[in-house]
Parts: C-alpha cells; structure tokens; sequence
C-alpha cells in the first residue's frame, strides 16, 4: 500500500458503534471527518452485543450516569427516525419497557433496592419502575415458569436491531461526508502545535481534532495524548435460538425475542478469560437459568453462541475527557454504546465539535480514578 499524508479536520480513531455515532455526530455539526478503523476480523464489541436499549439499574451510585442514560433512552426515538430516514435501514427500534426477572425474593428485593436508590439519588429523576409478583408478570409474559418470584418492569426500556444498527450508521456516516477507512489501525500518535500527527503501515493522517473511539485499544490510544484511562477486562457470552413465532413483547435483561424471531440469551461476565471463544459450561448456566424463566425453552434447539469484550472502565462508567495535554484530543469509552447511541450522536458530538464538554460530562473525566489512587 502506498504511504500518503492528508489534513482532516477531525479523525475518529475506531468504526465500532461509539466511533460511529460520534463520527455521524460530528458531520451533523458540518465537519467532514475521517475515521480510521480495523480489519473485519477485529475483536469489536459492536458486533457482539444484546442490542438493550436499557436504563433499568444504570446508575447505582451515580446519578449522572442514570440522567446521562435516561437521556439517551428518550432522545433514540429521534435519533432512530433521523438515522432511518437518512440510511435507508429500519433498525426495528422498540421501548415497550423491559423486565429484569428474579428467582428469589432476595434476588427481587436487591433489585428493587438498588432502583429505589437511583430514583433517591437522582431527586426523583431516574428511571421510575414498577415491582411485580408472579402473578402481574406472568400475564404480561405468557410462558413464564414457576421459578420467577416477581420482576421490576421500566417503562424507558427497549431493544433495537444491533448489527442493522451498527450498518445504518456507517450509511449515515458516507451519506453525511465522512470517510471511512478500514485496514488502517493507528500505531502512534505525535502531537505538535495543535495538531495530531497519526501513523500507521497505511501511511499518515494530520488532524486539528482526534476521538479516540478504539474500543479495548483506547488505554494505549489514550496514554499517547497524555490521558491514562484504566480499563478492565470484560467477556460476556450469548446464545441465541433458532427462530421462533413471536412470544416476548418485551426484552428483559437477560433474554430477548429479536425481530427475526430468535431467542438471545446472555448476562455473563468472565473478568479473567482472554480467549475468544464461548465458553460451553458459561453458555450451560445461562441456558438453565433461561428455561427456569421460560420453561418452553428447553424444547428449543440453541443454534449460535458467541463471545465477546465490552468495553469497560475500571468502575464501569463510561469515559469521555478532553486532554489537558494535547488540547483537541478526546477519549470516548462506554460499555453500554447501544443505550447511549443516541447521546453520543446527538448530545457528546456537538460538544466535541465546539471545544470544551460541558460540565454535566465533567463527573465522566478520569479524575475520579486519579481521587481513588490518591486515597
Ligand atoms: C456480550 C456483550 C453484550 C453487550 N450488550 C449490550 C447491550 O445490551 N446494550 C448496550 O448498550 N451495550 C451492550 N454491549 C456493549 C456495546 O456493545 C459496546 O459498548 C459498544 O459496542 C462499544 O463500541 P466501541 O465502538 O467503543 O467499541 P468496538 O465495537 O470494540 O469498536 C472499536 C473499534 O475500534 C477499532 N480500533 C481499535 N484500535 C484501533 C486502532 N489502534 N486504530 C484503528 N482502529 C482501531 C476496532 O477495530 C473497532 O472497530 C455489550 C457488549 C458485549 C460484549
């Protein structure tokens, strides 16, 4: 490949749906950016998700993450129209509300605890939800087993076509000007005199702005312009049915019935494996745990299973900071980057595209892990 050299006005290191959106965001904002990507067989957490719109429990301790979520939450009917309308591509949107189910009433009464918490520590602002015995619950999700106690249901919650969604952004982003580039995964950044200088086997891109969206690679991205972003590490594993006639109209935490009609299963994390591959035993826990909540799973055959690696900072929260050392360098870190689509599109990218971010962004800067060190 021949090497070149090219002036943008913004890059956006990483295509998966974080980068996406901000890139979308960005050109909404009339910038032209370019966004510099992987190989298709990157390990990318865009193309592995449970596709939840979900703001049941998001924000325990946190308020901002629960209003910055809740947010999101309200703006993707918006955003969702815009995306459509602009790529083409249905994305199957829903927000009926969504139930996370319990086996025991010690499991329903943790839950409910921490929803009550959020909408105390939010002055009432935080996802209002509703607690439900057997009974209630069943007659909204026929088929339910004996062994689910009760639910919390939110009203706020839905679930989307993730891969439509990850393909309508990438139209949105041509049809809007920005460029795309794949086979061009970034290995230095150099930053001099307000520019950003990024190199690869590619070649070279110089740019006024850069986000730094690279997923599981934005700790090294992001000590390259004077930020140090703790990630952990995060595998979670899915199962999904073959089709099956439409029977949930609800998604629920752990379960959903996709537009297509398969059944996907999965809530696992593993903070240690490294390897790609889904685990058989992991999968078998989940499965068993499924057909307590819907016994009529077990007739059902499982046909694909999966792995994949969130994109997760050491507490959880998602990460988006200015550097103080290299001005014009941003780092975007969400392990939820389904919910909160539409926030980086709609509410993250502007503020970008101005200069500083807002204050309401300000608790998301990595200053609170330099506070834990500290103490
Ligand atoms: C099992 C599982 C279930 C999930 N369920 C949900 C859910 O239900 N709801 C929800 O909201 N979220 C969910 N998530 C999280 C969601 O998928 C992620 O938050 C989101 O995909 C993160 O997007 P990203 O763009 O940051 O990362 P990625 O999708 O990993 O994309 C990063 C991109 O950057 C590229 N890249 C990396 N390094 C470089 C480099 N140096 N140069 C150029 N390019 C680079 C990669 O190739 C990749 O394309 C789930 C995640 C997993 C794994």
């Amino acid at each position: 490949m021949t090497a070149e050299t090219s002036m943008r006005d913004a890059v956006v290191i990483g295509g998966g749906l974080v980068g996406a959106a901000i890139a979308w965001g960005l050109a909404r904002q009339g910038l032209k950016p370019l966004v510099l990507d992987e190989d298709d067989l990157a390990r990318r957490a865009s193309r592995a998700n449970f596709a939840l719109i979900w703001v049941q429990g998001k924000g325990a301790r946190a308020p901002h993450y629960a209003r910055w979520t809740l947010g999101s939450a309200r703006s993707w009917p918006g955003f969702a129209e815009e995306l459509t309308q602009l790529s083409g591509i249905d994305i199957k949107l829903r927000q009926p509300g969504g139930f996370t189910l319990c086996l025991s009433d010690a499991e329903l009464e943790d839950n409910a605890a921490t929803l009550a918490g959020i909408r105390r520590d939010t002055g009432g602002e935080g996802a209002s939800f509703e607690i439900l015995d057997h009974r209630r619950t069943a007659e909204l999700l026929p088929g339910l087993g004996r062994a689910v106690v009760g639910s919390t249901y939110s009203s706020e919650d839905g679930d989307v076509n993730s891969l439509r969604l990850f393909r309508a952004l990438h139209v949105a982003m041509a049809r809007s000007g920005v460029s795309y580039r794949a086979h061009s995964r970034v290995e230095t950044i150099h930053y001099s005199g307000g520019l950003f200088r990024l190199e690869g086997p590619w070649g070279t891109v110089e740019a006024q702005k850069l986000i730094l969206a690279g997923g599981i690679d934005n700790g090294r991205l992001a000590s390259m312009v004077g930020l140090n972003v703790p990630l952990q590490h995060s595998k979670g594993q899915i199962v999904v049915t073959e089709k099956l006639a439409p029977f949930l109209a609800y998604p629920l935490g752990t379960l959903r019935q996709t537009d297509e009609g398969g059944v996907m299963i999965g809530d696992s994390e593993d903070t240690v494996d490294t390897s790609p591959r889904a685990d058989p035993a992991i999968n078998a826990v989940m499965v068993r745990r499924a057909i307590q909540m819907f016994p009529g799973l077990a007739d059902v055959n499982m046909v694909r299973s999966w792995a994949g690696f969130r994109v997760k900072s050491r507490d959880g929260l998602p990460v988006y900071e200015q550097s103080a050392a290299c001005p014009g360098a941003f780092v975007a870190v969400a392990h939820s980057g389904v919910t909160l689509a539409a926030a980086h599109a709609l509410a993250l990218a502007p503020q970008i595209a101005a200069g500083p971010l807002s204050r309401e962004l300000s608790p998301f800067s990595t200053a609170r892990f330099h506070v834990q060190a500290a103490a």
